[in-house]
């Protein structure tokens, strides 16, 4: 051991008594806890509340939050929703009392070995002993997926297998060498929920109104005051108390396959204990079924990068280039290349697939009063766009959205690709809350975007279009993320190709070439341009993150 770090307010907690104390108070602050009674169906009444069926009769309920654990998957099929968690099988086991630690005169910290993947702590005289164990070697509960939690499943445990875990008990042992000479007494073997990417799903779910979630905890024992905390905070005050984005139920959605859950659910277990790199990449369960039209053909030419199930290129290879992922700490073999695309839009043109915006169609005879009333800036005239915050009630940035009207009283919607589904449940508990006469329509998977920015990108549009371009001003610019002129150009997914191929046989004179997200991540920062989740979020308010010129006090 060359070093290790020591935290003092580590500890562990007996789960039972902590799930009781967690009881006591909320009785103590009026909930009424029925327990056990089992909930057999839900169904939602037009008016946004809910029946909930219990054999003790039907609860109505304004919202329902589903907290069931490893239950929870079959509590969502119950409204249609299929929730991607599995559960995957968790060891660990205790020893037999062990002089040497019966002898220490203050608890042991708990211990937590990366390079051997496992925690280990104090139990009574003896060890207790918790490995994390490889994607390969790791068991998922699939069954469970396909046909639900067997009926009458609770407090039992899955047969333990140690020869899984052998490899990590012998790193311990290396570790902690007294383990050698003690006897497993008992061992652990139980299912914990994972999602895909081990976080778990908390807040209000996109589709279903006043549904919640607070499932898939990896950590559930640990995270359980404080999310129920949290919860209770935004369902009181309307909005969430702090910014906790990567918790959102909603950064899932159709594409999210059982497969694609499982895929995923078992690498983020194999990687429980390893060192994350600033953006890191993971690779299982990729490419989902939600691709851009470009992928097929770009996907040997540049470094593909995950959003929200889409494929998008980070940066792209050329010759001598060291291609592929290549994670690190320091400049890694993108920094160069990305310095190329950066300098190729400054000074000629470049093309960016921008597909995986999310975008929505609204349109009705409340639109213009509906935009009006969930943004803070003004309605764009007709054939106008411009950039718009949805506000919380406090005044925080909940949402940065682009939008056009292509015709009167008929918009485009577009927003970030991991905010799609986030933003949509805004817009409709609004459309509900207001009772605004509007239809929405998600078009996110049904329409490519192309960006094509840079000196040249006016001359080389106008070749493919009649319309005149030359009056272009300076609101194409601020609309256009890389702050240079440029178009982003919306179109049926299935043209995605030829559109691309129209464009770069056009630009070959002007040495047109690609560019990735990398990139345009440089050229938005160096104008300025905010984007959310990074410069913003509901952690702020518009002034604050500088966004005054697009919020219009007295509309
Ligand atoms: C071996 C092992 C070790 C672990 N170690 C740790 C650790 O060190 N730290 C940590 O933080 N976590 C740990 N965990 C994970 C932790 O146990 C879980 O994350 C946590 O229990 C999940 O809590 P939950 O409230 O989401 O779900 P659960 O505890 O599963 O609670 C779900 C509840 O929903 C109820 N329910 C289900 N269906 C229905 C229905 N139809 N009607 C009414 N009620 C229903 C169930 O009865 C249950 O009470 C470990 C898990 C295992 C298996």
């Amino acid at each position: 051991v060359l070093a290790g770090l020591y935290n003092p307010g580590d500890g562990h907690i007996d789960p039972y008594s902590l799930t009781m104390a967690l009881a006591a108070g909320a009785r103590k602050y009026g909930a009424q806890l029925n327990y056990p009674v089992q909930v057999t169906n839900l169904k939602s009444r037009s008016d946004g509340t809910w029946d909930v069926e219990t054999p003790l009769g039907i609860i109505r309920a304004k919202r329902i939050v589903n907290a069931a654990g490893f239950w929870a998957r079959d509590i969502g099929k119950m409204i249609g929703l299929q929730h991607p968690l599995i559960p995957v099988h968790h060891q660990y086991v205790v020893t037999s009392t062990i002089p040497e630690v019966k002898a220490l005169k203050t608890e042991l910290p708990v211990i937590r070995d990366l390079e051997g993947s496992y925690y280990l702590r104090q139990e009574r005289d003896g060890l207790l002993f918790g490995p994390y164990e490889s994607e390969e070697k790791m068991k998922l509960q699939d069954s469970w997926v396909t046909n639900g939690v067997p009926p009458g499943f609770g407090k039992e445990l899955f047969e333990s297998d140690l020869d899984r875990i052998m490899e990590h008990i012998e790193a311990a042992m290396e570790m902690v060498p007294v383990l050698k000479k003690a006897d497993i007494v008992n061992t652990i073997a139980g299912p914990i929920t994972y999602s895909p990417d081990i976080l778990p799903m908390v807040g209000p779910h996109q589709g279903v109104r006043n549904y919640w979630v607070a499932i898939g905890f990896g950590y559930g024992i640990i995270h359980a005051g404080g999310i129920g905390k949290y919860l209770s905070d935004w369902i009181l005050e309307g909005e969430p108390p702090f910014d906790l984005i990567e918790l959102d139920p909603n950064r899932y959605g159709k594409w999210t396959t059982r497969e694609y859950t499982a895929a995923k659910a078992r690498e983020s277990y194999g990687f429980n204990n390893i060192v994350g790199y600033p953006k890191e990449e993971r690779f299982a369960g990729r490419p989902t079924e939600r691709t851009s039209g470009l992928y097929d053909l770009l996907k040997s030419e540049c470094s593909m990068g995950f959003h929200a199930g889409w494929e998008q290129p980070h940066w792209f290879y050329k010759p001598g280039d060291e291609t592929g992922y290549k994670p690190s700490f320091r400049r890694t073999n993108w920094f160069d290349p990305v310095g190329r695309e950066y300098k190729q839009v400054m000074e000629k043109v470049g093309v960016i697939d921008l597909s995986p915006f999310g975008k929505f169609k609204v349109k009705g005879s409340d639109s213009v009063k509906l935009l009006d009333h969930l943004f803070a800036n003004v309605v764009p005239k007709v054939g106008s766009t411009n950039i718009s915050h949805m506000l919380t009630p406090r005044g925080k940035v909940y949402a940065e959205l682009t939008v056009s009207q292509l015709y009167p009283g008929e918009f485009m919607l577009i927003t970030g690709s991991g905010s799609e589904l986030h933003d949509l449940r805004w817009i409709e508990e609004e459309v509900m809350r207001g009772g605004y006469k509007v239809e929405i329509e998600n078009v996110t998977d049904e329409m490519g975007v192309l960006g094509v920015a840079g000196p040249y990108a006016r001359q080389i549009l106008q070749k493919l279009t009649r319309e005149d371009l030359s009056d272009a001003d300076e609101t194409v610019n601020l609309v256009c993320v890389t702050g240079e002129l440029g178009w982003e150009l919306y179109h049926r997914k299935e043209d995605s190709v030829a559109l691309y191929s129209a464009i770069m046989e056009a630009g070959q004179k002007e040495g047109i070439d690609n560019f990735g997200t990398y990139a345009l991540n440089a050229l938005r920062l160096e104008k300025g341009f905010r984007a959310w989740g990074a410069e913003m979020n509901c952690d702020t308010n518009p002034l604050e993150a500088g966004l005054e010129y697009f919020v219009k006090l007295n509309k």
